[in-house]
């Protein structure tokens, strides 16, 4: 087996699920495992600074070997798997050289894995395929990221003569609930540049994401028995569905993509008394995130004027910001990501993020930080898929940004 496979298999066997309901940072107990086998493979690698600190994040540098300045770069990946499925017990199988048929993940429960469900499949023929049981997720996200990073780090380290500035590493925990910039210690990561590897196919590429809020309406009712409710009950249920209706429909998730931003009601609750809808508001542009916030404010004034002052109340958080902002600022993080595809005879797909990463916040706090493919599709499911040969271009990728920025 190849050592990046190797590696990739001896990762996806920690199993280090995020959960919501997780109090602890991390989320699960296992990414100090991981984050600990990380650092001694790191330590064996030569790389004698490698440390994990109090909540399992993961840092190493590699030290320059130029007598000239060369900007340090940081490749950042994460711990973690998604809550959304298992990640215990993780059981890959190889399919070398697939050849398009079908492909029987679990012959007890009948789950099949086949291309015409999956049509990005298609760019995998001929390729060797790494897939599930059936039974959990794959955990390509983040770990076929992990193992490219530890793979170019290898080949630094064994390759004395390819010049590199001070090349710094990352592995952060709880990505996939949405905390793993929430506790980082950037001053630990005295980077120019940075690149997340948690991208999708091959050739995937993200110098931008969402700009994200999260509207919390809550919605005072007034509760009386039904009986004698005539003229006076407000059943704060029926106000939240209410206000839901007036929510612009086509700009759902379910009738969006590219581009277009969306509301995305996440949760309601509530009695007769009172009520609370979550709602997530998502634009690529600041003028669309900022008429997304009004719209939500205008709904609950119009509805007050009908059922009363206060009636709805909405506030509005930020959550993260469109990291393109930051990215444009310096064209060198996008040219030399993209010249490195190309020395690698990689197409680049160059997407916006329908969503965050990591590095929308590590952007923001000084460190431009496009997301670059790992090579899975299907991340968070049993169907969750990578290639071989994805992660190997993945990783001479990493290499070839080094290289480029040390010239
Ligand atoms: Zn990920």
């Amino acid at each position: 087996m190849k050592p990046i496979v190797e590696r990739f298999f001896r990762y996806v066997g920690i199993d280090t699920q995020s959960t919501w309901e997780a109090e602890t940072v991390p989320a699960s107990s296992n990414e100090f495992v991981l984050g600990q086998m990380l650092v001694d493979e790191l330590k064996a690698l030569g790389i004698e600074n490698a440390w994990m600190d109090d909540k399992s994040y993961v840092f190493a540098k590699i030290p320059s070997n130029q007598d000239h300045p060369v900007p340090p770069v940081a490749f950042f990946a994460h711990l973690d798997t998604a809550p959304d499925e298992s990640g215990a017990n993780v059981n890959p199988r190889i399919i070398e050289n697939w050849d398009g048929t079908d492909i029987v993940l679990n012959e007890d429960k009948q789950i099949i894995l086949s291309k015409e469900e999956f049509p990005s499949l298609q760019n995998s023929i001929g390729k060797d395929l790494i897939v599930t049981d059936g039974n959990s997720l794959l955990g390509a996200d983040d770990k076929a990221g992990v193992a490219e990073i530890m793979d170019a780090a290898e080949y630094l380290c064994t390759h004395p003569e390819f010049p590199h500035g001070d090349v710094l590493i990352c592995f952060t925990p709880d990505e996939e609930i949405g905390n793993s910039t929430e506790y980082i210690p950037i001053e630990n990561i005295p980077a120019k540049y940075g690149y997340t590897m948690d991208g999708g196919e091959l050739g995937e590429i993200n110098f931008e994401t969402f700009n994200a809020a999260t509207a919390i309406v809550t919605i005072h009712g007034a509760a009386i028995h039904p009986g004698e409710a005539r003229g006076k009950m407000k059943n704060a249920i029926l106000l939240a569905n209410d206000f839901i209706n007036h929510l612009p429909w086509r700009e759902s998730p379910v009738n969006t993509d590219g581009y277009e931003g969306f509301y995305h009601v996440t949760d309601i609750n509530g009695t007769v008394d009172r009520a609370q809808l979550t709602i997530a508001l998502r634009d690529f542009t600041d003028e669309g995130y900022a008429r997304r916030k009004q719209r939500v404010q205008e709904i609950a004034d119009h509805l007050n004027q009908y059922y009363g002052e206060n009636t709805f109340c909405v506030e509005v958080d930020d959550y993260y910001f469109n990291m393109g902002k930051e990215v444009e600022k310096y064209p060198e993080v996008k040219d030399y990501a993209l010249k490195a595809m190309e020395m690698a005879e990689v197409t680049p797909v160059i997407l916006p993020i329908r969503g965050g990463t990591d590095g929308s916040s590590i952007s923001f706090m000084g460190i431009p930080c496009p997301n670059i493919f790992m090579g899975s599709a299907n991340s968070h499911s049993i169907y969750e898929y990578c290639t071989i040969q994805s992660m190997e271009k993945a990783s001479e990728i990493i290499r070839n940004i080094i290289w480029l920025f040390a010239r």
